[in-house]
């Protein structure tokens, strides 16, 4: 009986060892220690036994059970641990990973050129201006000099809400607003929305334009050469050739169109260019003493110089973008390279 109790001890305690989480231990329990267990089987067998026999294989008994119990209770122990462990690795947060971003807005060109150009007129002296995008016609047209038969007035450029309120076809109007407001000297710019009644590959019927004008005693036309040199220089580079036309504006006189060297082809010639090595990019000219008038500025005393030019214009040529309408069609693709 001494023996059946060693090797029992022997099995449980491989089975112990070998048991794989709590409930197999338990399983172990049952099988060796339990009410039907091994140990008790044997057990019976004590009723054969010898009185001098019976308190040794008792002692044996115990010692077993005791041994046996010791060990199941060491192994519950280190399953334990071992399964904390287990969770712990399992649910381990690297800390050092790259956290994942989220997706990033980007500016529009038309907004990141808009920001360029007013830190440039900024940092030569310029205010930024706004006004309202539906403007009465006063603004608009009649103090600009532009009567009611001007061509500029046409059903097909402008968006009229009734007779006397438009949505503005320029910035220009901003110019009156700031003169009515303020007495020179006044260095303003104006960037904003405008509308006109045309679409197509190089029209928009809602666009960008920044206007600005400079009113002081004794401004010539050379300010005016000036303040749009350096304006080009700083936004297209120092070695940008420049070049003023003549032309006509009906709030200007004399008037200036100014032409850039192709960007594209350094004044080669190629398709954007027409071939022609030059690029319009703005208008300009000495404000009219008819403008002047409207907001009750002394034009003996004062004059000035305004100019405007389309931001998408800009964009295209800064960018190298080729159609207009991708400024509009709100592509996250495009949008995305800026
Ligand atoms: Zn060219």
């Amino acid at each position: 009986m001494k023996d059946k109790l060693e090797a029992m001890l022997i099995a449980a305690q491989q089975a112990v060892a070998t048991a794989a989480d709590e409930a197999a231990l338990q399983d172990v329990r049952v099988q060796f220690l339990g009410k039907k267990g091994e140990l008790t089987a044997i057990m019976k067998g004590m009723g054969a036994l010898s009185a001098e026999e019976r308190p040794v294989i008792g002692a044996v008994a115990n010692k077993v059970k005791d041994e046996l119990s010791e060990a199941i209770e060491q192994r519950l122990v280190l399953l334990k641990q071992e399964a904390v462990s287990q969770r712990l690795a399992n649910e381990k947060i690297d800390v050092t990973l790259p956290g994942r971003r989220g997706q990033f807005g980007s500016k529009h060109p038309v907004t990141l050129v808009t920001e360029e150009l007013i830190e440039i007129f900024s940092s030569l002296g310029f205010c930024v201006a706004e006004g309202p995008e539906v403007e009465q016609d006063f603004y608009n047209f009649e103090a600009l000099n532009i009567p009611k038969d001007h061509p500029a007035r046409d059903m097909q450029d402008t968006f009229y809400i009734n007779d006397e309120v438009v949505l503005r076809t320029h910035t220009s109007p901003v110019q009156i607003r700031s003169m009515l407001k303020q007495a020179p000297p006044v260095r303003v710019i104006a960037p904003g929305t405008v509308y006109r009644r045309d679409s197509d590959i190089t029209h928009s019927p809602m666009f960008h334009q920044i206007e600005g004008f400079m009113v002081d005693e004794n401004i010539t036309f050379g300010d005016l050469k000036g303040i749009l040199t350096t304006f080009i220089h700083e936004c297209f580079g120092k070695n940008v050739g420049v070049r003023f036309r003549p032309s006509f504006f009906p709030f200007t006189e004399p008037s200036a169109e100014v032409d850039i060297q192709c960007v594209i082809c350094g004044g080669k010639g190629c398709r954007v260019c027409k071939n022609s090595g030059w690029l319009e990019i703005l208008g300009s000219g000495m404000i009219d003493p008819e403008v002047f008038k409207s907001v009750n500025y002394d034009s003996e005393r004062y004059s000035g110089f305004a100019f405007g030019m389309g931001l998408e214009r800009i964009a295209m040529l800064k960018y190298g973008v080729n159609d207009l309408r991708l400024f509009f069609e709100n592509d996250v693709r495009f949008l995305r390279q800026f």
